[in-house]
This record gives structure tokens, sequence and C-alpha cells, in this order.
């Protein structure tokens, strides 16, 4: 890799200094509610042109790792190859209970077969695909708390996020993307 000034790799999570996530790692925080990281990079970060204290480097750096994170669960229907995609799904009239696991359902890897049965799935047919990147997170969060939550839980499973995440665990996955 090539070193230059703008370079910036931390060596551990970084702690929240103030804010409604005082005292929280980032990190985990990310993958518990990604939307809060993005909001601060977008409204805060993305457009300064000077990004040298600490914080704006370090968001910036969990962002940019995030969005280079592949998924690894493999694929529901084929059970060979890793998801890349998935379609939305999510219902307004069971807006609370909408299942994770039901959900998993609408995702589909690189083949073509496994598409055509998500296509063939209820709702699928006026569903919007998406590729299973954490960007996608960010453009498709709604004022719906539960339907970003459902998305939430979606990409835990696609990224094989374990359920008791430390900030260790997730600042390695980060650091390791
Ligand atoms: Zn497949």
């Amino acid at each position: 890799m090539f070193l230059n000034e703008n370079h910036y790799e931390p060596i551990e999570p970084y702690i929240f200094k103030s804010g409604k996530n005082e005292g929280k790692y980032a990190e985990k925080v990310f993958f518990d509610n990604p939307y809060f990281i993005f909001y601060i990079y977008n409204n805060f970060i993305q457009n300064y042109q000077n990004q040298n204290n600490e914080f704006q480097k370090h968001m910036k750096w969990i962002v940019d790792r995030a969005n280079s994170l592949n998924p690894t669960m493999l694929c529901t229907h084929c059970q060979k190859n890793p998801v890349r995609f998935f379609a939305t799904n999510f219902s307004y009239n069971d807006s609370e209970h909408n299942s994770v696991q039901e959900g998993l359902r609408y995702s589909f890897c690189n083949n073509s077969k496994c598409k055509d049965k998500v296509r063939t799935l209820p709702t699928a047919q006026i569903s919007t695909v998406y590729p299973i990147k954490y960007f996608v997170l960010d453009k498709i969060s709604t004022a719906n708390p539960f339907e970003n939550r459902y998305y939430v839980g979606l990409f835990k499973k696609f990224f094989k996020i374990p359920a008791k995440l430390t900030p260790e665990k997730a600042f390695n996955i980060l650091f390791d993307a």
C-alpha cells in the first residue's frame, strides 16, 4: 500500500467524547446504527477540506473501511456463493414485525438462477435491487425507525457481524476490510 501524508490508520477504536453517544465506541455504534455515523460523515466531515483532527480522520476511516467491506454470508438459494444483492421488501403493513430471517430470502448471489428465484417472491416485482454495500444503507435510510432497524439487522447477517459485538471486534472487522 502506498503511504502518503493523508494516510491514516488508527490503532484502536474511537470513543465519542460528547453527544448522545458519549462514552461509546464509534466502531460498535457503526454496526448497530450506521445511520448515525453516516449522518456525522455527510454533515461534518465529507466536505471539509482540512480533515486533520483525530475525530474527522477517524470517522472518515470508518466510513471508507465500511464501504469496502464485502458480504460473506452464503446465498440462501444456492448455498454456494456469497450474497451480493438484495431486493427491498419492507412492509409498512407489518412494520414492527418485519422478519430479518424472511428478508434474507430477498438476497442473492451473482448467479442469475438465484436472482430469478427472488423475482418470483411476493413484493419482489415492485422492489428495488441494490448491491450489498454499507453505503446503500445511507441511501435508503428513511424516517421510519422500524424500517432502518430492519435493514441494519439484515446487513448484520449479510456481513456476519457477531450478535455480541465488542468494540475491539468491530474495530478489527473494519481494520481487516
Ligand atoms: Zn446463489
